[in-house]
């Protein structure tokens, strides 16, 4: 092949590739001939080819500047640096130019010399930008709109960015320049958002399997000490290798990097309340030393292409499917062996559910994340392959793959049904017997028929419930518990978390669900019984 406008020449010649990966092919093929396309490929899967080799055969056969929009600074700069290198023109505008580079740049892609420019999106609406715009399109010049990250245009996304709405003014000013959108996560409903809010209704979509078969994923519970069971999992599994720890707040992040560091670790926090300086040098060395553990909030991440990211680690729960995607996805990009572990316990559930009930959010939008946080959850006591069920999140369907902790090593269940309609009875109980709500230690002391003084003060000994869970251990209870607050039988209500039957309970107390719940671990503390909370 020796057409220079050709795709596959393209590829070989600027790139040094043999041959395309998987779909890009064919989406390269479609939108270097002018058709929208939805491209959906996990990360690392090679999305920048589906627009850079397009832009580069539209360029050669005159159609001008490529336009991509990235809200990740970082990210523009390296590939422009890449691409410059290649011998493709291209080019970055963004807040951290001067004004002469500024200029020089647009005097560039205004001269029609320009092959690719990326662009934040907040530059799409600035009029001045616009008129240059204008005057490419109006000399025939304005080839193709790359939109990169587009699940930011979606407030369903993990990352919702209010400038990508603007994005659909592209679309309304130049209606016939086609459109490629690329993101590597999205569930059905943000899919559905993608295209409304952008206006892709005519796109071609390109889905890639999501699956990254070298992360093993596993899921463990929570014992008393969380940091411990981390620091056990780190030193067994991936003693002197690179690995991100996700921590929910900064103060967690922060007291967990000292305590890794402390026990002997190279252990780094980053947080967005770091002074920029600390941030800068801590993920430089991150990205330059061997073996540095980042203890982050999810500030972290976004556009840090680390391929020998060994182990990513999430102490809390992340917020939904889409997020425990993007942040396992981190590991591994080098395509070698990589752990995706988390450990959750009860009060991961009832915070995230509480922070959904008190967001300021109007009640439609509460409804989506309680649905997004109950999916995250099934796959958080799911007894069969997760990746299965993370695939089947994104509408793929697999088989199990032999390389999660449930397929290695099965769990045991046990029936749990009788078990959860003693609990919800006895929530019930306290409800009758004076309108008092109490929280789970209490709960699990009156089932498990404990003398406290808080049983004598409120004379729970008389309940009908007292005593017929004695036969479980407290943390067989904690796992119900955790299980009816999860399907949203049960909820958790006020500074001290009482605990509350929804509508829901009713049909398990009368018997018409089955649960099935995951033995608990072999969990050190378990003989201890005894203490609650
Ligand atoms: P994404 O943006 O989807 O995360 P990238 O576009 O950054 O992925 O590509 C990931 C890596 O795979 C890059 O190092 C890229 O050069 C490489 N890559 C992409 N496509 C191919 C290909 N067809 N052949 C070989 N390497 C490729
Ligand atoms: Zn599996």
């Amino acid at each position: 092949m020796t057409d220079p406008h050709a795709p596959q020449q393209i590829l070989q010649e600027v790139f040094g590739y043999s041959a395309f990966r998987g779909a890009q092919a064919d989406i390269v093929q479609h939108v270097t001939a002018g058709g929208d396309a939805l491209v959906l490929m996990p990360t690392g899967g090679g999305k920048s080819l589906c627009y850079q080799v397009p832009a580069i055969a539209r360029h050669r056969s005159g159609q001008g500047l490529t336009l991509v929009v990235s809200p990740l600074i970082a990210l523009m700069h390296d590939q422009v640096g890449a691409l410059e290198e290649a011998g493709v023109h291209a080019a970055f505008l963004n807040s951290t130019l001067s004004s002469e580079d500024a200029s020089r740049i647009e005097r560039e892609m205004l001269s029609g010399r320009l092959v690719l420019l990326y662009a934040a999106p907040e530059r799409i609406t600035n009029p001045r930008f616009l008129a240059q715009l204008d005057s490419l399109h109006e000399r025939g010049l304005l080839s193709l709109f790359a939109i990169d990250e587009a699940h930011c245009v979606s407030q369903w996304g993990h990352d919702f960015r209010s400038e990508y709405l603007a994005l659909s003014l592209l679309h309304e000013r130049y209606p016939d320049v086609p459109r490629v959108a690329l993101t590597a996560t999205a569930d059905d409903i943000t899919r559905a958002d993608i295209i409304a809010r952008l206006q892709l209704e005519q796109a071609r979509v390109f889905i890639s399997s999501f699956d990254r078969p070298n992360i093993r994923y596993a899921i463990v519970e929570k014992d008393a000490s969380p940091r411990e069971q981390l620091l056990r999992f780190i030193r067994e599994e991936h003693e002197d290798e690179a690995g991100v720890v996700y921590c929910q707040s900064r103060r967690k992040v922060e007291e967990t990097a000292a305590w890794l560091e402390a026990a002997g670790l190279k252990a780094l926090p980053y947080h967005a309340g770091l002074d920029a300086a600390v941030r800068q040098r801590h993920q430089d060395r991150f990205l330059r030393e061997d073996g540095i553990v980042m203890v982050a909030t999810v500030a972290f991440g976004m556009g840090i292409d680390k391929p020998d990211v060994r182990f990513v680690a999430h102490l809390d729960l992340p917020k939904n499917i889409e997020s425990y995607y993007q942040e396992t996805g981190r590991a591994g990009r080098d395509g070698a062996a990589a752990d995706a572990w988390m450990t959750y316990g009860l009060a991961d559930v009832v915070n995230q559910r509480r922070m959904i009930d008190e967001s300021p959010s109007d009640e439609d939008f509460k409804q989506v994340q309680r649905g997004k946080l109950d999916a995250l959850l099934a796959l958080a006591e799911a007894t069969d392959c997760r990746r299965v069920r993370l695939l089947g999140y994104f509408g793929e369907h697999s088989q199990p793959c032999g390389n999660c902790d449930n397929c290695i090593s099965p769990p045991a269940t046990w029936d749990a049904t009788e078990a959860a309609r003693k609990m919800l009875s006895c929530i019930y109980r306290f409800h009758q017997n004076g309108g008092q709500r109490f929280g789970a230690g209490h709960l699990i002391d009156v089932l498990r028929g404990k003398s406290t003084d808080k049983v004598t003060q409120y004379g729970h000994h008389s309940l009908s419930t007292w005593g017929i869970g004695a036969d479980l251990s407290e943390q067989q209870w904690r796992g119900v518990l955790r299980q009816l607050i999860a399907l949203g039988h049960v909820f958790t209500e006020g500074e001290y978390h009482t605990l509350a039957l929804s509508e829901s309970a009713r049909a398990v107390l009368k018997g018409g669900v089955q649960l099935l719940l995951r033995v608990p671990s072999a969990a050190p503390r378990r003989g201890r019984g005894g203490s609650s909370s």
